[in-house]
């Protein structure tokens, strides 16, 4: 496995991680998250307000070995795209804006799912899934990091176990037992393979997730007027055909009015040159996707 790749600013702890993920082929996922997942966590909390302060029962080792089962689930029940060279694209997209967060360290995986339907969305753990509509549907490489920007934002923020959290409180850690089959985790997969959605995210966390994103991608060198065009295109097709956008809509309400504060905030980023809006590359990806 090309460790690398997973780590493209090269963090402190980059060679300790890397250690981990060889010994991981011996020794399994367990010990490997336990010791990745205390270095990023103490990482994540000392470096920014992220997180701080908002409920969530659910610890990082926690959630990252949730992640892993769903990921196995996941690509049993889902159709993913096999193609190497379009998945790789995908993931240096991701990682590229993941080098910027609070939670660079930690092991975060890219997938594409064979879907029409315009969507994305990201799981507990550090995985965002992009439907190869979402491709399709991008006309550059900043819309399409715009949308995994604002999943990867989901992930940063971890709004997924906070919402678990908040709807199951102390009983959502029996609750997902991993490997016993609890129902609140079948309960969870089941909502993933029918909608391509996790939950439906609160405006706050929407807010949230927008900000950070474009933060996030305007440092990592996308253009994030990328998020405003994307969003454009959302609900203009929400408009003239709904059911290709419904399962978005369903955990993402985009408004005029989120539009406009993603506007305000880029308005107000200071001038930066060479920013991607194309990259040369998009273009040949929607051809292997066969949009
Ligand atoms: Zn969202």
């Amino acid at each position: 496995m090309d460790v690398a790749r997973y780590y493209p600013a090269g963090p402190a702890t980059k060679a300790a991680y890397r250690l981990d993920r060889e010994d991981d082929m011996d020794i399994g996922r367990g010990r490997r998250g336990i010791i990745v997942l205390a270095a990023f966590a103490a990482a994540a909390c000392a470096s920014s307000g992220v997180n701080k302060g908002d409920f969530n029962l659910v610890s990082y080792q926690e959630e990252w070995q949730l992640g892993a089962q769903l990921e196995q689930d996941i690509a049993r029940q889902m159709p993913l795209v096999r193609d190497a060279t379009l998945v790789n694209y995908v993931s240096r997209i991701g990682q590229r804006i993941v080098s910027q967060t609070e939670l660079a360290q930690a092991p975060w995986e890219f997938h594409v799912v064979s879907d029409n339907q315009v969507n994305a969305f990201n799981i507990p753990g550090g995985h965002v899934y992009v439907n190869t509509g979402l491709i399709c549907a991008n006309d550059n490489v900043a819309e399409l990091a715009g949308v995994m920007a604002h999943e990867i934002s989901h992930g940063v923020s971890r709004h997924a176990t906070e919402q678990l959290s908040k709807a199951y409180g102390a009983n959502i850690l029996v609750g997902l037992a991993l490997g016993a089959n609890p129902p609140i985790y079948q309960q969870l997969l089941a909502q993933i393979i029918a909608g391509g959605t996790f939950a439906r995210f609160s405006r706050d966390a929407e807010n949230e997730s927008d900000r950070l994103g474009v933060l996030y991608m305007y440092n990592a060198g996308y253009d994030p007027v990328g998020m405003v065009t994307m969003f454009q295109e959302l609900i203009s097709r929400r408009k003239s055909r709904p059911s290709s956008v419904e399962n978005f809509f369903s955990s993402h309400p985009i408004t005029e009015d989120r539009i406009e504060e993603v506007r305000i905030q880029i308005q107000q980023l200071p001038p930066k040159p060479n920013l991607i809006l194309r990259d040369g590359e998009f273009e040949n990806m929607q051809r292997r996707v066969g949009c």
